[in-house]
């Protein structure tokens, strides 16, 4: 099974193709023509990443050199540890309180628009994302979108399925843990991402900095003078509380909770579950089957924003090849594989660019097509498909 485990190796850097998208009219040029419909064609997949969200304020694992330095302190916590341990789940709660302030606020930026836009063109037939934001369905909630690795705004029971909102998750977290509340408060508004060359320091656990920073999970790693993980307490899911559901050997679970209605150890059930698939965790079967008939159903696929570094999002890509469809990739840094799907000999378009600055300009170039400016062989197909 896929599993969601970065891959931390440095990428080759980007080979620009064709060549004449060195130039930024150039990248913006080939980029049209790859989006422009084609006669008896699919439309285009798009298939984004975390570079996408950074505009909107969300720190990106990798830095513009597509390495992992920029996230170097960072080791989150893994689904199986955060199954079995308390302390894993501490940890993990700890850090999402203190990072969900800025994942609630965090607005769409001009690449989410332009998104919107080209959908609006009917170029798009849908969108895959590897983010965990929600900034698709908020910025276009005609577009269909497939949330790969889940969204950060719901939790699910472990043990009985049952979604939670998360905003009334940190309302819980909050009536819990004043001590955390009252650090929390002491914070500035705005946490940032852990710069590439700041100096950071390391303790055993491997992840205290100076500076509290943030990572693209809504994760924040607090700093030195933060209350202890093991103090953090959340509470249990509720409709287990009221009902505890069947195990899997046949007995009903025991949920024990504090004065407070915090989950207590020695409970066998009643844990509630970030919507995200964690690292190390399967992508979900229902949601992995339906990004895998996006692919098919689509002519070509274009990449914004990612490294493709999970698993599970370089094998889309890889579908899109091998079925004959063509790849695009819009991004600042190197690309998992790239030299396989674009290139000399190969097709398809590689930009090296920021979204929100060369989507925009995109969406220009297409609507002048539509407008007769730039006329060519796609224009009345472009009318065609808007009219879709
Ligand atoms: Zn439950």
């Amino acid at each position: 099974m896929p599993l969601r485990i970065p891959y931390t190796a440095p990428f080759p850097p980007p080979t620009i193709h064709p060549p004449s998208a060195h130039s930024l009219a150039g990248s913006i040029a080939a980029l049209a023509s790859f989006l422009s419909p084609r006669p008896n064609s699919s439309k285009t997949l798009l298939l984004t990443g975390a570079g996408l969200s950074v505009p909107s304020g969300l720190p990106d694992y990798r830095g513009p050199r597509g390495t992992y330095t920029l996230r170097r302190n960072y080791r989150p916590v893994f689904y199986a540890e955060f199954v079995a341990r308390h302390a894993s789940r501490q940890r993990y709660f700890a850090r999402s309180y203190l990072g969900w302030p800025a994942v609630e606020r965090v607005k769409p930026n001009k690449g989410y628009e332009a998104v919107g836009a080209l959908g609006g063109l009917g170029i798009l037939g849908g969108v895959v994302t590897q983010n965990v934001d929600a900034l698709h369905p908020r910025a276009h909630p005609d577009l269909p979108t497939i949330e790969l690795h889940g969204s950060l705004h719901t939790m699910t029971c472990l043990s009985c399925g049952t979604p939670f909102p998360r905003a009334d998750f940190q309302t819980e977290l909050t009536r819990l843990n004043p001590a955390w509340a009252g650090y929390m408060a002491s914070l500035p508004a705005s946490i940032p991402g852990n710069p590439e060359d700041a100096p950071a320091t390391t303790n055993p656990d491997g992840d205290a900095e100076l500076q509290p920073s943030a990572n693209p999970d809504g994760d924040v790693a607090p700093a030195p003078g933060a209350p202890a993980y093991e103090t953090f307490r959340y509470p249990s899911c509720p409709s287990c509380l009221a009902s505890p559901p069947l195990l899997e050997d046949g007995s009903r679970a025991e949920i024990r909770v504090d004065g407070d209605g915090a989950w207590m150890p020695g409970s066998s059930g009643g844990v509630l579950k970030p919507g995200v698939v964690m690292f190390g965790e399967g992508v979900d079967p229902g949601v992995r089957v339906a990004a895998e008939r996006a692919v098919d159903e689509a002519g070509r696929v274009l990449v914004v924003g990612s490294s493709l570094a999970t698993w599970s999002a370089w094998r889309l890509v890889r579908r899109m090849r091998d079925k004959g469809g063509e790849v695009g990739i819009v991004c600042l840094g190197g690309v998992r594989g790239e030299g396989e799907v674009v290139g000399e000999g190969i097709g398809g378009v590689r930009v090296v660019g920021r979204a929100e600055e060369v989507l925009p300009e995109v969406v220009e170039a297409l609507r002048r097509r539509v407008d007769g400016g730039e006329g060519d062989g796609g224009k009345g197909s472009l009318r065609a498909a808007r009219q879709l």
